[in-house]
């Protein structure tokens, strides 16, 4: 069922989400090289909590057997989404993804930016640009008369164009009181096709993008996806409103 949210839930929905774009922002200073993942989370955790914010992915999903514990994804290089925090330090030349939730007076926001670690590639910048291009792509596509459909459609069809591939098991999602609600939506789709969009729907696109193919698989931790082939991944996100007019950025300062 898809739960469209009153002006004043939009608005609760904004509150979590700049908490989110805050922590995505100051992300741009604290990963460099030499830091460790787990540092990045103690950073965010600090930072979420002085905003009277909850972090929603730690302890998540409640009453699982292998509950995330932590206030952040950190996924670096060929991880593609859902890495675990650790001691791991970034080094000169990874790309590390960023994934964050935070929970306000009952709402979420979620986003995620995928970052360069000092100096990189050539070839990973190329596969980060592509990705948030995928993003903004989908963003476009999520407009009035659209279906969810032809956010999926213009969102593979960015970075099929472009020679990346999209993943197939991970998808955006409606958000709300809860992180995860109806409709998905996939990286991947037919224009015309899915959820009718309409005003006060609130979704999170999030295009997760493979240099190589887009085979992946989930790590003995039961949480990181990497790409099978040990390629390159790279990972954006916003939580949008849908409007009358172009969609309405809640995960954004
Ligand atoms: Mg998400």
């Amino acid at each position: 069922m898809i739960i469209r949210k009153s002006v004043s839930e939009i608005e609760k929905m904004r509150r979590a989400g700049s908490i989110v774009a805050e922590v995505l922002e100051r992300m741009r200073e604290w990963v460099r090289p030499g830091v460790t993942t787990k540092e990045l989370d103690a950073l965010t955790e600090a930072l979420i909590h002085s905003r009277g914010g909850i972090p929603s992915f730690k302890g998540y999903p409640p009453g699982s057997q292998h509950p995330f514990e932590a206030s952040i994804c950190a996924s670096v290089n060929e991880e593609l989404v859902h890495g675990i925090p650790a001691s791991r330090r970034l080094l000169e030349g990874d790309i590390i993804s960023i994934d964050v939730g935070v929970i306000l007076d009952g709402y979420h926001g979620d986003a995620a930016i995928t970052l360069p670690v000092g100096r990189i590639s050539a070839d990973a910048q190329r596969l980060l640009d592509v990705t948030e291009g995928a993003l903004d792509a989908g963003i476009e596509a999520a407009r009035l008369p659209n279906r969810a459909g032809d956010i999926s459609a213009a969102i593979q069809l960015y970075v099929e164009e472009r020679e990346f591939n999209v993943v197939r098991e991970y998808t955006g999602h409606g958000i709300g009181r809860s992180m995860h609600e109806d409709p998905q939506v996939p990286n991947y789709g037919r224009p015309g096709h899915g959820a009718a969009l309409r005003a006060g729907m609130t979704v999170a696109l999030e295009p997760m993008v493979l240099a190589g193919d887009s085979c992946v698989k989930v790590a003995d931790d039961h949480w990181t996806v990497v790409s099978c082939d040990g390629n390159l991944t790279a990972h954006f996100e916003h939580t949008i409103g849908i409007t009358q007019g172009e969609a309405d950025i809640l995960t954004r300062l």
